[in-house]
């Protein structure tokens, strides 16, 4: 390893990335969040003509338990890091699940002066044909990389670059299960060939760390959906509802009347699609009528949920001003 390699600090969280299991030929069948950064890293040694990578396990979560305290340590890991001045990127392994929402968190709150680029593995460290050797060596490649440089957070697997805010997972098992769905990957990774085709969304600003979480929660449209789930929510408290609605945004006439009451006590309500693809149109202007909430525009549930969140926790009267709302949730 030479000293004129950069250096990369690779924050290890757990995942599938991190599992293992007795059965080498399960992909299925095993534990996620058991093996050691260290080793992890030790399984790549191409590593050590790529970069001078240092390592540190800030958590061993399956990441289906993904919490608020552990995306605050990562941050403050982050603020860290990216303060010294010869760090020339940062890699984070993380399990598949819910890597979607904490690319969504950091791509919010993130200065980024340096790359951050997550990666994961939808096979185990033990199965055959484990990718997460490779996604690991792959995401170190992009860190390292000078056009990496300005880009936000990214998301490196399956030899695609993503833009945190864009990825998502949309297969419970497949190796190429994070897409794009808006625009498709930012680019590839083929070797040490590290290729941007575009660039992501220009960020407007980024969001503050919240010091305490809003309740912000997810209902889905469906048939015949009570308004039971909505007036629960309500009565604990709820400051934020996004709703994984039909097709376009759609609503069902009965949680809409649900919601349009939460709105009216000033509960922020934003519209998604559960179609996984796809904008939703802007509000109508009658915001009591079903389908006339805020737009989370491309943003999935989850995502949204995210952004919701940071908003929320910024500004807590947003609820009571749709159209400042929705020009929240446009420039994100
Ligand atoms: N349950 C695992 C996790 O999210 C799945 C994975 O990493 O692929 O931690």
């Amino acid at each position: 390893m030479s000293d004129s390699l950069p250096r990369i600090i690779v924050l290890a969280t757990g995942g599938t990335i991190a599992g293992a299991s007795g059965n080498p030929g399960s992909s299925a069948q095993y534990q996620a969040a058991t093996v050691p950064v260290g080793a992890l890293l030790q399984a790549v040694p191409p590593l050590q003509r790529v970069a001078r990578v240092e390592a540190e396990q800030v958590a061993q979560v399956d990441s289906k338990d993904m919490s608020f305290a552990l995306w605050s340590a990562l941050a403050a890991r982050i603020a860290h890091w990216s303060a010294q001045p010869d760090v020339a990127g940062i890699v984070i392994t993380h399990g598949t699940d819910t890597l979607e929402e904490t690319a969504m968190f950091l791509h919010l709150t993130q200065p980024c002066p340096i790359p951050v680029v997550l990666t994961a593995a939808m096979r185990p460290s033990t199965s055959l044909s484990a990718d997460g050797p490779l996604n690991l060596l792959d995401a170190v490649r992009v860190a390292a990389h000078a056009d990496a440089r300005g880009k936000g957070v990214l998301v490196v697997i399956n030899q695609q670059i993503h833009a945190a805010r864009d990825v998502a997972k949309t297969h419970t098992s497949a190796v190429d299960a994070f897409v794009s769905a808006s625009g498709g990957p930012l680019g590839f990774v083929q070797d040490d060939y590290v290729r941007f085709a575009r660039a992501p969304l220009p960020r407007v600003a980024i969001l503050p760390l919240p010091s305490a979480w809003p309740l912000v929660e997810i209902v889905a449209s469906y048939a015949e959906p009570g308004r039971v789930m909505v007036d629960a929510l309500v009565a604990a408290g709820v400051r934020g509802i996004v709703v994984a609605a039909a097709g376009n945004g759609s609503v069902h006439e009965g949680l809409g009347a649900a919601l349009a009451d939460a709105a009216r006590q000033g509960v922020a309500v934003v519209r998604s699609s559960r179609t996984g693809a796809g904008h939703v149109a802007l509000p109508a202007p009658a915001r009591a009528a079903p389908g006339g909430f805020a737009s989370a525009l491309d943003l999935n549930p989850y995502k949204a949920r995210v952004l919701l969140l940071l908003l929320l926790a910024a500004d807590p009267s947003l609820g009571t001003d749709p159209a400042r709302l929705q020009a929240r949730l446009g420039a994100y």
